[in-house]
């Protein structure tokens, strides 16, 4: 067989199938059965935002069982969005200004490099599963608010207030103590002075869970869900369903996502970032740093940046290789991650640009 014939060879028995091949076309046009390949089994690994540890145990089963990374992230991504007391995620997440959940998710398929995504969507607690939808059952990869909320309810998801009694009171506080110029009384015991300091710590308020993980077939998916920065404008989209900023994926080299003010990630598209580093050879947690590095120098604006010039706020990436190396880094310290490598899940500390 000549070089040429011999490649066009390889390639079709690497396209039909990554783990077993039952039949070859020659270039010759015969079709032939092939010798059964087994791929090797790979360590199944999971990475991810500090509050994943509820979703580990679950995504590390499924792995287990050799389920395909976007099922088994995407199944432990849907206990911390079902669950009430996590108020950054799906139902029981902190609502918009209006006191309106509004969620953003999306998810990212290493194999077929297919991504879905859903933002701005209402009463819905699991935007994560109508993202693999919008991957799975559409030409198109991103579709938001009425039209994402339309979408899945054409697929049987059913509208359900996502508000819980929690979350509105903390809205309900925040919108008391928001200014004293308006109609809106906080109780007495709050007195004026403390006003900015209850305000500055709501607005502080960021979570969103991110997952990325490698199957025993040694590829690469991720989930990125959130109900975004509470108490934002109606509308507002951030980073987590931005494909190339809250998460990317690309099965030859990594899968990366993030957390925390999407505002500084979507100006920088940090996912996409972290994962072209990592081709170049940067450790995930190089990459990661790499990623806090950029957002700190490219911010120009005097009102996101401290008395010593750097970023004010946080954001922390998450980052996993082809290989299984994992690591993460964050803008401050103090900000931890999760990993699940076979054993059990740990938390650890995400390596960090400022120390407070
Ligand atoms: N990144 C999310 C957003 O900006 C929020 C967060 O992670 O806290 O919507």
């Amino acid at each position: 067989m000549d070089p040429l014939s011999r490649r066009a060879f390889l390639k079709t028995t690497t396209l039909a199938g990554a783990s077993t091949l039952t039949s070859v076309i020659f270039p010759n046009g015969i079709t032939a059965q092939a010798m059964p390949q087994s791929s090797p089994v790979h360590k199944p690994i999971v990475v991810g935002s500090a509050n994943s540890a509820m979703a580990f145990e679950k995504v590390m089963e499924l792995l287990n069982q050799g389920k395909d990374a976007l099922d088994a992230v995407i199944a432990g991504v849907n206990i911390v969005e079902d669950d009430p007391k996590d108020t950054s995620v799906g139902y029981g997440g902190l609502p918009n200004e209006e006191g309106v959940v509004e969620l953003d998710a999306a998810v990212m398929h290493g194999p077929s490099y297919r991504a879905g995504a859903v933002a701005a969507i209402r009463n819905i607690k699991n935007p994560s599963k109508v993202a693999r939808l919008v991957m799975e059952r559409t030409d198109h990869v991103l579709l938001v608010g009425e039209g994402a909320l339309k979408f899945a309810k054409a697929h049987g998801f059913q509208e359900e207030n996502l508000l819980t009694d929690e979350a509105r009171e903390i809205w309900l506080k925040w919108k008391e103590n928001l200014s004293n110029q308006d109609n809106w009384l906080p109780p007495h015991s709050i007195d004026d002075t403390t006003i900015g300091e209850t305000f500055d710590a709501y607005l502080q308020h960021y979570g969103t869970i991110h997952c990325s993980a490698l199957d025993q077939n040694g590829n690469l998916s991720c989930v990125t869900t959130t109900s975004g920065r509470s108490f934002k404008i109606p509308g507002r989209v951030g980073d987590s369903p931005i494909i190339g900023a809250g998460l990317y994926c690309d099965n030859e080299v990594g899968s990366a996502g993030s957390t925390g003010r999407g505002e500084a990630n979507l100006l920088n598209c940090s996912s996409v970032m972290i994962v072209e580093w990592m081709r170049q050879g940067k450790s995930p947690e190089e990459a990661s740093m790499l990623a806090c590095k950029r957002i700190n120098e490219r911010c120009c604006e005097a009102r996101l940046k401290d008395e010593k010039g750097r970023f004010k706020q946080n954001v922390a990436f998450f980052a996993l290789t082809k290989r299984g190396e994992y690591g993460s880094a964050a803008i401050w310290n103090d900000t931890y991650y999760m990993v699940h490598d076979g054993s059990s899940p740990k938390k650890l500390e995400c390596a960090y640009l400022f120390k407070k």
